[in-house]
């Protein structure tokens, strides 16, 4: 199997081009363009990806390979970790933080862990939480002078409001506590039960200290 289609149930074959910065270039669209025009169906995920379905196993590696050449970030396994984002400054008028250039910094930091079980990040640029992020795996909300990291949050049939763990001021302090999340979420995470499982079991400040935080 080539890494980056995706077979389907119907016998066709799918693309997911992840999408970091929430941005598409106008070379990538035109690709698109094309592709939907000869039938395609292509679809703006809610975790932030443009699926294209539909295609022919031939369509799709011609696609593949379109794609890739106008610099296209193919999803080729499920182990990147692409934060789902809002717009934030300046492109939004309640904004309090640039969204985008954490969003791209943590992407690029992470780009393959192996994890117990999926884990979503989101970044938004203020409370609002249009992207969701404080009712994510781990989320950063962006306040006056930094972020807040929310932890743990979830949706699914039992949602969980995530738990606000700290404040972050620079993007090196954002990669730093999420390398660490991520490690302890592969220390203690188990098969098919997500990162809030693993803190539920944790006092506040045991948590706190594995995280390498203040526990005054
Ligand atoms: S979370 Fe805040 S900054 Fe982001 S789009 Fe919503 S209102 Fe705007």
């Amino acid at each position: 199997m080539i890494p980056g289609l995706i077979p389907q149930k119907d016998g066709s074959f799918a693309i997911s081009i992840e999408l970091p910065e929430g941005k598409i270039s106008a070379s990538i669209l035109r690709v698109l363009t094309k592709l939907a025009e000869e039938g395609a169906f292509v679809h703006p995920t809610t975790a932030q990806k443009i699926m294209i379905l539909g295609l022919s196993e031939n369509k799709a590696r011609q696609a593949l390979q379109a794609l890739e050449a106008c610099g296209a970030r193919i999803r080729k396994s499920g182990r990147s970790l692409q934060p789902r984002t809002c717009v934030g400054l300046p492109y939004c008028k309640l904004a309090l933080q640039e969204t985008f250039p954490l969003a791209q910094a943590i992407y690029e930091a992470f780009p393959e862990e192996e994890l117990p079980h999926k884990f979503k990040i989101g970044v938004s640029g203020c409370p609002a939480c249009c992207s969701w992020a404080n009712v994510l795996d781990l989320g950063f909300v962006g306040v006056r002078d930094g972020f807040k990291v929310y932890i743990g949050g979830k949706g699914g049939y039992r949602p969980k409001e995530g738990l606000f763990l700290t404040k972050v001021h620079t993007t090196e302090e954002a990669l730093s506590l999420t390398r660490k999340i991520l490690d302890l979420f592969k220390a203690r995470g188990q098969k098919k039960k997500r990162f809030h499982t693993v803190i539920s079991r944790m006092t506040p400040e045991e948590l706190r200290k594995t995280l390498g935080l203040n526990t005054t």
